[in-house]
């Protein structure tokens, strides 16, 4: 039996959101308790809620929507790279060190991000790791087509532009808010599959990893 991680996040009322957006309400509007044949729940949150894709228009006018992302990117072989504690930006210098084969098309950061999920920590947090403009230029130069993270952006808070519209210009897929905290670094198979919202510029998404390993 390959074994299976789920790497998505739960999504709830309190869960972290960036400032701005708008917080997320999973409400039970019609139920049995009062009678009603069935329960039903009505969902709000930003598209960018808990484990999510970007699409290109998130960050480039024209740019594809998330409907239109192919699932060979969505879909196959992807490695988790386990970034060291104490790194706070993944930049060249980080992605020289990780030891990546090549031909790799899907990355999976594993940073000390994780642990504020463990934490199941509520509040926003700035100072999450992301990667670098540079460390965006050399994962499209190396033909990598998908770049998870284990928080809500790819790009760090103090200048989300760059490192997105580096990653979304090139045609590579941001995986954010996925929870690498229960899962070792290596080779896996990644399911990632958001939700097919007509026209949006990011859906969330479930995703999962499927190791390689008997
Ligand atoms: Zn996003």
């Amino acid at each position: 039996m390959h074994r299976i991680y789920d790497i998505s996040v739960t999504v709830t009322a309190h869960m972290p959101v960036w400032p701005g957006d708008p917080p997320v309400e999973l409400e039970r509007v019609v139920k049995m308790e009062d009678g009603e044949d069935a329960n039903v729940s009505r969902l709000r949150m930003s598209a960018h809620a808990g484990t999510h894709v970007d699409a290109p228009i998130h960050f480039v006018a024209g740019g594809s929507a998330i409907e239109e992302l192919p699932i060979e990117a969505l879909v196959g072989p992807a490695v988790v790279i386990g970034v060291p504690k104490e790194v706070g930006i993944i930049d060249v210098a980080v992605l020289q060190q990780a030891g990546l084969q090549p031909g790799v098309k899907r990355v999976l950061f594993k940073t000390r991000n994780s642990e504020l999920w463990i934490r199941q920590q509520r509040e926003f947090q700035e100072d999450f790791v992301a990667v670098a403009p540079d460390g965006a230029e050399w994962l499209v130069q190396h033909g990598v087509r998908l770049v998870g993270i284990d928080y809500l952006s790819v790009a760090p808070f103090t200048d989300p532009v760059p490192t997105h519209r580096i990653l979304l210009q090139a045609g590579v897929v941001a995986l954010e808010g996925i929870d690498l905290s229960h899962v070792e670094p290596g080779s896996y198979t990644l399911y990632c599959l958001p939700l097919k919202l007509g026209g949006s510029d990011g859906a969330p998404a479930r995703a999962i990893l499927v190791s390689d390993r008997e």
